[in-house]
């Protein structure tokens, strides 16, 4: 090998994806290949502050010690043994995550779309076994501007037409109403409840751009399903794990769906790890043969996930985000009385958005972003306009006011 071969660079790692890869993303042109706590570091060993934490995967920051010790002597003990025998790791595992969010089961999974599929099988399960709605005609109520995956089903309900455009035929059996909206909630169930098992919701719309609904918005949903006998089916896989300054989102408003889908964060960023609490009189109505995963509830994702669980705990990661996030709003609204360039900043903890005062088509959000990236802060826009804000929760107020230091200075250099 000549001594001459170059460092490989970022425009190297780029092109092999480009031309290798599938073109499913259109990431913002950097390459990273180490992580620690709230940094990143690129090919050319140029450091970041990671304003995005993998979509809220990375709650507990990058590399926690105490999750990669788990994962590592896990690894070296017992990887996968399928569900076709015990293992030590899943009904431990399952015993701390029912005990810390107070439902009597939990079903574990792979990805967040995968939790999403279940806890809709679950749903129709229990709407025909239980509910007693004729076989195959259960409907569940979705919001528009839901984002809940990729699966075939999931595109099925999605509104946006990059999600589902060509991928039809679609699963039928859902109804869309606007998101944050009781009354029109109120007004499906009050002419068609005897034929809809569940209403599938995200406590604050994620990737639609954060959109965080009226205060006693999620208890409202949960008194009408009570009401009329139907699910309530929190999708928390974005906003749960601490994100928003509680463990789930709907802590805030102090009510339990009756179905809780979580994902993401729930190990960290290390491993992918989903699940679907309920309790016994939903769950139950899954029997042996009737769901299932090869890896799903596998010993390395129990470890992982018990280590990412302790962490959230040990180090309050849902007091800081709820404090810094605080924080952080504030400093954008006194940088708002600065420029033009921001319409808007919303958010609950740390899960926050600014909105670019441009049309959606407009590139400036993604512009921003890059010169973001020039001054050492990662973050990716959404839907055209909106800059999501996700640090890792294991942030410091220093660490938070060096990144608002930094947001100022590109926005009023803009
Ligand atoms: C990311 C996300 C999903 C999908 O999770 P994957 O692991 O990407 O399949 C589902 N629901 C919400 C709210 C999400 O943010």
């Amino acid at each position: 090998m000549s001594e001459k071969i170059a460092k490989k660079d970022s425009l190297y790692y780029i092109d092999l994806e480009n031309h290798y890869g599938a073109h499913n993303y259109h990431p913002l042109p950097v390459v990273l290949e180490k992580g620690d706590g709230v940094y990143v570091w690129d090919v050319e060993g140029k450091k970041y502050y990671d304003f995005l934490s993998a979509y809220s995967a990375v709650n507990q920051g990058h590399s926690h010690p105490k999750i990669v010790s788990a994962m590592i002597a896990q690894a070296q003990q017992l990887s996968l043994t399928s569900r076709a025998f015990y293992n030590n790791k899943l009904g431990e595992f399952e015993k701390k995550i029912t005990n810390l969010l107070g439902f009597d089961k939990v079903l574990p999974m792979n990805s967040g779309a995968e939790a999403v599929e279940t806890a809709v099988k679950l749903a129709r399960k229990w709407s025909y076994e239980i509910k007693g709605i004729p076989e195959n005609t259960a409907k569940i109520v979705v919001c528009e501007n839901n984002f809940h995956g990729r699966t075939t089903t999931i595109v099925s309900f999605s509104n946006d037409s990059d999600a589902n455009k060509n991928y039809g035929p679609f699963t039928p059996g859902f109804l869309k109403i606007p998101y944050n909206d009781l009354l029109a909630l109120e007004e499906l169930l009050k002419s068609d409840a005897e034929n809809i098992a569940a209403f599938l919701v995200e406590p604050i719309q994620g990737e639609a751009g954060v959109y965080v609904p009226d205060n006693g918005y999620l208890k409202g949903v949960s008194e009408l399903c009570k009401k009329y006998n139907i699910l309530f089916i929190a999708d928390e896989v974005q906003t749960g794990i601490a994100r928003t300054g509680k463990m789930i989102a709907c802590q805030h408003e102090e009510v339990q769906p009756d179905i809780l889908v979580l994902g993401k964060a729930l190990s960290g960023g290390m491993y992918p790890v989903s699940a679907v609490l309920a309790n016994n009189e939903i769950m139950n109505v899954i029997k042996p043969g009737q769901h299932g995963s090869t890896f799903g509830g596998n010993p390395l994702a129990c470890a992982v996930s018990m280590a990412a669980l302790d962490v959230v705990i040990d180090e309050n990661l849902a007091d800081n985000a709820e404090r810094l996030g605080i924080i952080f709003r504030k400093e954008i609204e006194k940088l708002m009385a600065e420029t033009q360039l921001i319409a808007k900043v919303r958010g609950k903890g740390l899960l926050n958005a600014i909105i670019i005062n441009d049309s959606p088509e407009s590139s400036t959000a993604w512009n921003i972003c890059l010169k973001l990236r020039d001054n050492g802060l990662l973050a990716k826009p959404t839907h055209g306009n909106i800059i999501r804000f996700a640090p890792p929760l294991v942030m410091t107020e220093e660490q938070l006011m060096d990144c608002v230091a930094i947001i100022k200075k590109t926005i009023l250099e803009y």
